[in-house]
């Protein structure tokens, strides 16, 4: 029998867990934390009986028709449209920048085209080719809307300035002419009925796969198995011997409330003098629950110290170069392969996980069916 392992219970885990156990084999998934389902874990709070999104909210959206009737095997979806608000400057805003937040921030009644033709006024054309964040934004929107909406907020989400960040991160213009205020264009939103840790642990829910939790999988352990799938941190498997991958982590301050706290599930908060980039309030993100109490998380970011949990990988050009040297590593390592967010160090949406994580099965099965040897990526990181 071919022995595999697969290390993270996450997203990526389990959906690998779940297609080879289908196809005949026997998975042993490991994970070291006490539960299923890596970042998306979900709980019960026991005070307010709210779901609770436990590492920061979790909103699943998509127009992979594949991943959503995938996922519709294992969990009700409820119907959610992600709708986020921000204060800055002393006022609440709707986000993304849609045409009420024009209209509301310049103290204006302008229609799409107006506001299209005052936004380009404000634009900095001056700028032709824009390196860093701060110029793509300048040139896209103008210096008030710039320091509203983008400037504090990235410089407290990446710890740095936005005159150091890459153009690339805000790629698209991020604007929309309309009073459009869902905050993703996906054919499909929606919210797990009984959380993500339910529809996971039904991913997992499987005779063929045998789950061990409070498990940590290291590298001497691999040449116990044919053949294992990594889903932790890439560095993290070569004991950091290169360095570390910089990453953002985040602390979340609990805030209790009677009744309701904020009035929406995501209020973001733009001023640099706020430490905090946003509060989640968690009864939100099942509106078809009813709940007199309510638990909030205040989210603060910060970069990841040795033992603290990566968020967001930072991607700049001193990573990148580590991250290439780790991907020559793992192509020299015999029988392992890297997925997931963390083993291919991206950030990576949950329906994007689950896509590739169906791919990454399907070409195991088929390689190994033709005695073809297993690449270390399945999708490789750059
Ligand atoms: C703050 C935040 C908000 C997000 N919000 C959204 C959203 O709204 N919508 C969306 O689509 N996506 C969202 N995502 C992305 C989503 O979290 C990822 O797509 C998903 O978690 C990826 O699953 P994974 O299995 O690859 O990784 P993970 O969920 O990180 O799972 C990896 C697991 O492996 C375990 N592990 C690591 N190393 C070892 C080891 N050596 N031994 C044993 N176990 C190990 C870890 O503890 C973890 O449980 C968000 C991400 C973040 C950070």
């Amino acid at each position: 029998m071919t022995n595999i392992a697969i290390v993270g219970a996450g997203l990526s885990g389990a959906v690998l867990a779940r297609e080879l156990a289908e196809s005949g084999y026997h998975p042993r998934v490991f994970d070291n934390r006490s539960h299923v389902a890596g970042n998306c874990h979900t709980e019960r709070d026991h005070e307010s009986g709210v779901m609770v999104h436990k590492y920061g909210p979790h909103i699943f959206h998509t127009d992979n028709e594949r991943v959503w009737q995938y996922l519709n095997r294992f969990t009700k979806f409820m119907p959610y449209t992600n709708r986020v608000k921000t204060t800055s400057q002393g006022q609440v805003f709707s986000l993304p920048i849609n045409l009420h937040t024009i209209n509301q921030f310049f103290g204006k009644t302008f229609s799409p085209s107006e506001a299209k033709d005052f936004l380009e006024s404000q634009a900095d054309l001056t700028i032709e080719d824009p390196q860093t964040f701060e110029e793509q934004a300048l040139r896209f929107v103008g210096p008030d809307l710039y320091e509203a909406f983008f400037k504090g907020y990235t410089q407290k989400q990446w710890g740095c300035s936005p005159t150091k960040l890459p153009s690339s991160i805000l790629k698209r213009l991020p604007v929309r002419f309309n009073y459009d205020d869902n905050y993703f264009f996906h054919r499909y939103q929606g919210m797990p009925k009984d959380g993500y840790t339910a529809m996971i642990e039904k991913i997992l829910d499987h005779e063929n796969i045998d789950v061990n939790l409070e498990y940590y999988f290291n590298r001497e352990q691999s040449t116990q198995f044919d053949h294992v799938f990594y889903s932790g941190p890439i560095d993290g498997y070569f004991n950091f011997q290169l360095g570390r991958l910089g990453y953002r982590t985040l602390d979340f301050k609990e805030i209790r409330a009677e009744g309701d706290y904020q009035g929406c599930a995501v209020m973001n908060y733009g001023d640099e003098s706020v430490p905090y980039t946003r509060i989640a309030e968690h009864k939100y993100f099942s509106p078809w629950e009813e709940h007199n109490k309510s638990i909030c998380f205040a989210e603060y970011s910060r970069e990841c110290e040795e033992g603290g949990i990566p968020y967001y990988p930072i991607r700049l050009i001193e990573e990148q170069e580590m991250l290439k040297q780790y991907v020559e590593l793992a192509n020299s390592e015999q029988k392992v392969s890297f997925v997931g967010r963390l083993g291919t160090y991206r950030y990576l949406d949950m329906d994007v996980t689950i896509d590739e994580a169906l791919s990454a099965a399907e070409q195991f099965i088929s390689l190994r069916q033709s005695n073809q040897s297993i690449p270390a990526f399945f999708v490789t990181p750059q």
